[in-house]
């Protein structure tokens, strides 16, 4: 049983006040997911942090930990007086704690307490000669160790750990600015903006939908989505944008070929307004080169020229079992599944144009005056939802 967590956060690349903002940010998501654990305390430090437990439960609070961005490494972490004979003790019972005996081990000191009486090497030899004849079978390999047994002292305590767990590392929250997600109900578009936000941005999501082409149903899986995001961001503000009357008179004013690449166009152009009357800086999309008609280069050309703020796409060389792992890993997978169908999928045609031309869709679109109003009129219309963190679930029900 751990007493404490030691918590290691940083970007390697950040500088003076960059690095401050940094922490900080880290900081204040640690707190707010450890309310729910009241006797929990943490204590900051340069650069990384103490939990102590004081009787709270390890496990649910590194699965919390296992959500904040930002966060490079965290270690169970036993401590004591610095005191030769209690570090010592507290060495053998955290290895006694292993689930199994490891056939090789290291004991590595830190020692930023110089008035320590014995210095590095006199502590790896006074710990690991002591630890050895306890566990039968079990020898010391300085090179690589199945096991690495840290000892780090300081003024009045000595820390004691050696597990590792990694961090999702990345930016925290915000750090960054903040972009616009378009948000299906697909596998692709939730991981790419969990990489966005992993990447230091802060989040909204926009869902066109097609009711009632598409059912209530679709709408919820995507707030469900959105959902599965805010456990990482605390919260996310959805706009829900209806998008039936554009799509159905694009698709009587175009030929099939073309109708993929317009919708898109049409889409970006309606999350380009939201975004900036949201202050956000960028639109995050899930595209991936090559995966369908509509993400060829051309293809993404043309539709990215239809919006004035950069378009991100995390995803864009990524194959689909990578971003699959990623989305079972972030739990979206199995709500991605979900047969209920995004708008996109009734109105795609059997064989769009893998090579749209600009200047055709331009004259198209030039073709089509209502189309603006109508863009303008979606924009308008969004219904705007706050999602945030598992405690909202059954909310999320009662809204249809
Ligand atoms: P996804 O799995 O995210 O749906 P996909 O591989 O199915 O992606 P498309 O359906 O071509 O690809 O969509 C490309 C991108 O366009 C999506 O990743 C998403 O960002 C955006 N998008 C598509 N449909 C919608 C929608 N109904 N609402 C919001 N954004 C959408
Ligand atoms: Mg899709």
């Amino acid at each position: 049983l751990a007493s404490l967590i030691l918590v290691r956060f940083g970007e390697l690349t950040l500088k003076g006040n960059n690095r401050q903002h940094f922490e900080k940010a880290v900081i204040r998501d640690m707190r707010n997911r450890l309310r729910d654990y009241p006797r929990a305390r943490m204590k900051t430090s340069f650069g990384r942090a103490f939990i102590e437990l004081n009787g709270e439960p390890f496990e649910p609070i590194a699965d919390q930990l296992n959500h904040v961005f930002g966060l490079s490494s965290f270690s169970p972490v036993q401590s004591c007086d610095a005191e030769a004979e209690a570090i010592r003790e507290t060495a053998l019972h955290v290895m006694s704690q292993l689930e199994r005996i490891p056939e090789t081990f290291k004991v590595s000191v830190k020692r930023p307490n110089k008035n320590f009486p014995m210095d590095t090497l006199q502590m790896q030899h006074y710990i690991g000669g002591y630890i050895l004849p306890q566990f039968p079978g079990l020898k010391v390999d300085v090179r690589n160790p199945e096991i690495e047994l840290y000892v780090e002292i300081r003024e009045k305590h000595a820390y004691v750990y050696c597990e590792v767990y990694p961090g999702l590392g990345g930016f925290p929250a915000g750090t960054n600015g903040k972009g616009m997600l378009l948000l299906s109900g697909g596998i692709d578009s939730p991981v790419a903006g969990w990489m966005a936000m992993k990447s230091g941005l802060d989040i909204e999501a926009i869902h066109f939908h097609s009711f009632p082409f598409t059912s209530e149903r679709a709408q919820q899986k995507v707030l469900e989505l959105a959902q599965r995001l805010s456990d990482y961001s605390g919260r996310i503000t959805v706009h829900m944008v209806p998008f039936t009357e554009i799509q159905t008179r694009l698709k009587q004013h175009c030929d099939d070929r073309l109708l993929i690449t317009m919708i898109r166009r049409a889409m970006m152009r309606v999350a380009n307004k939201i975004a900036e009357r949201r202050e956000a800086g960028a639109m995050i999309t899930g595209e991936s080169l090559g995966q369908v008609a509509s993400q060829t280069l051309p293809s993404l050309t043309v539709i990215g020229q239809a919006a004035s703020l950069p378009v991100l796409r995390p995803l864009i060389m990524m194959d689909k079992a990578e971003i699959v792992r990623l989305a079972k890993r972030i739990k979206t997978f199995e709500i991605s599944i979900q047969p209920y169908e995004d708008c996109c999928t009734l109105f795609v045609p059997k064989s769009p144009s893998t090579n749209p031309n600009a200047k055709i869709i331009e004259k198209l679109e030039e073709s089509a005056p209502w189309l603006e109003a109508l863009i303008a009129e979606a924009a308008d219309s969004a219904e705007v939802l706050e999602i945030s963190g598992e405690k909202q679930s059954h909310e999320l029900e009662s809204l249809f």
